[in-house]
């Protein structure tokens, strides 16, 4: 299994992916293009890599966009979660985010992707938050230093970016802000299919029918379902699934999000 903060190109594709066209576009004009052509973003006089902020309900593919962008522009991936750069020893933390960044200098083209980045960098000047303001300051020197012909970029994941320090958010830092919401019915239908891409299923008719019978599920939440009826069929000894064990399945999965207010600003 794969070192968190390690860096290597993911095994994952836009394929891979159920729905989310325009999250896709858009990470594909600012990661993917200006990684894998450079010289159209110079042409049009654009000189600094652009950060992106991908945000919205947990499960719902922010960690799976984040490396197929890396895998589609054969960029090398580091992954590390906010908490885990957090340290009770003075400037310890600081130090983490910059061996990040030189890590990724190490082996461009490169995408850091920063998951529960609110815990790394909440607002400053909110109590208790001396320490985090060195941090802020730390990833915002970090980003400010970043130009386009280094090939480092940066994606940034939250649930929760109304308390992201503002800074983070201007532009040339992460000033692409991606909402990627929770799954209609068709979309969980795509997913699914995704999911199941390569898989014995009986019908993929069914499938579909299914999915859009899970109201209020995530991808995440789909994947459990799609895992749940796999061991169904495996009880069964049965070498396919089938829609009886899609049943057996939505009996024993629920959907996790719950409310999506808070999600919304
Ligand atoms: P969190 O906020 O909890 O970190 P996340 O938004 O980063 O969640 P992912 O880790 O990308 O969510 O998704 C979890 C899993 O759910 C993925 O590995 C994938 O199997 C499945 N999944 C989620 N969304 C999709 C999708 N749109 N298409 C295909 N699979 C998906």
């Amino acid at each position: 299994s794969k070192r968190e903060g390690f860096a290597t190109i993911p095994d994952v594709s836009w394929n891979d992916i159920g729905a989310l066209e325009n999250v896709r576009k858009e990470l594909q004009v600012a990661i993917v293009e200006p990684i894998t052509h450079p010289e159209k973003y110079a042409a049009l006089g654009i000189t600094s890599p652009s950060g992106v902020l991908l945000w919205g309900p947990p499960g719902c593919g922010k960690t799976l966009l984040a490396k197929a962008a890396a895998a589609e522009s054969k960029a090398n991936f580091i992954s590390v979660k906010g908490p885990e750069l957090l340290n009770k020893f003075v400037g310890e933390s600081e130090a983490a985010v910059r061996r990040v960044f030189t890590r990724a200098r190490s082996s461009v083209p490169c995408v850091i992707f920063f998951d529960e980045l609110d815990a790394l960098v909440p607002r400053r000047g909110e109590e208790g938050s001396e320490a985090s303001s060195r941090v802020v300051n730390t990833l915002l020197t970090e980003l400010d230093g970043l130009d386009d012909r280094e090939g480092i970029y940066v994606i940034g994941a939250t649930n929760r970016p109304d308390v992201i320090d503002d800074a983070m958010l201007r532009p040339g830092r992460l000033g692409t802000r991606l909402f990627v919401d929770l799954p209609g019915a068709n979309e969980r239908a795509e997913i699914l299919r995704a999911l199941v891409r390569g898989r014995p299923i009986a019908s993929l008719e069914k499938v579909d029918d299914i999915a859009r019978g899970c109201e209020g599920f995530s991808g995440a939440d789909l994947k459990a379902l799609l895992r749940a009826a796999g061991e169904s069929a495996i009880l069964r000894e049965a070498s396919s699934v089938d829609e009886h064990d899609f049943e057996y399945a939505r009996g024993k999965v629920a959907g996790s999000v719950g409310n999506m207010d808070k999600y919304y600003r």
